[in-house]
């Protein structure tokens, strides 16, 4: 593998000053609907904020990557006196729960930064957070080269862990003829 430069994009929390106005789940799920803003519907947003009012808790969380697989063990984090559940800091769309998946199809679902041609400015999450919690953040870096895996080779993944190759191929082939 061999190393490049590469631009890093990220997006840095300040927790601390979420107001759970879930302005951020709005406008994430209505600029990735098709048509684009045809829909607003926070379950479809890559971004969820992991709530808890008695307990003061607005956590952002970005949708990370799919696994197939439940962690064997649980972690409990106590922060600040504050209590966060099981699975309250984990990005991973995976059969425990439901977040981070399509709610009609269940396939998952990722931050994909809000790739787009041409460019955003910053990601529509980051621009519509007027508490300034999500801040944007590019810097160069020297990385190896790797494979880009995109939002359709995820979902396939997904839907061959949960039917199968011969019966997605099959039903590829079925599709194809009748179009
Ligand atoms: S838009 Fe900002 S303040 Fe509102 S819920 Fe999202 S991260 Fe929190
Ligand atoms: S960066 Fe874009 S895709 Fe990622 S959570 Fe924010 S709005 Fe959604």
């Amino acid at each position: 593998m061999a190393k490049i430069k590469k631009k890093v994009k990220s997006i840095r929390v300040d927790a601390d000053k979420c107001s759970g106005c879930r302005s951020c789940e709005i406008i994430c799920s209505a600029y990735h609907a098709e048509p684009k803003y045809s829909i607003i519907n926070p379950a479809r947003s890559r971004i969820r904020v992991i709530m808890h009012r008695t307990n003061d808790i607005w956590l952002p969380v970005f949708a990370g990557e799919y696994t197939a697989a439940e962690c064997m063990g649980r972690d409990k984090y106590f922060i600040d006196g504050k209590e966060y559940e099981e699975c309250s800091f984990c990005r991973a769309a995976c059969p425990s729960r439901d977040m981070f998946k399509e709610p009609d199809s269940g396939l998952p679902l990722k931050c994909d930064l809000c790739e787009s041609d041409p460019p955003l400015d910053k990601p529509k999450c980051v621009e519509w957070c007027h508490d300034d919690v999500l801040i944007y953040e590019e810097r160069e870096e020297e990385v190896e080269e790797d494979v880009k895996i995109d939002d359709m080779e995820i979902g396939l993944k997904a839907l061959v862990d949960k039917h199968g190759m011969e019966k997605l191929l099959e039903t590829i082939a079925r599709m194809s003829q009748k179009n």
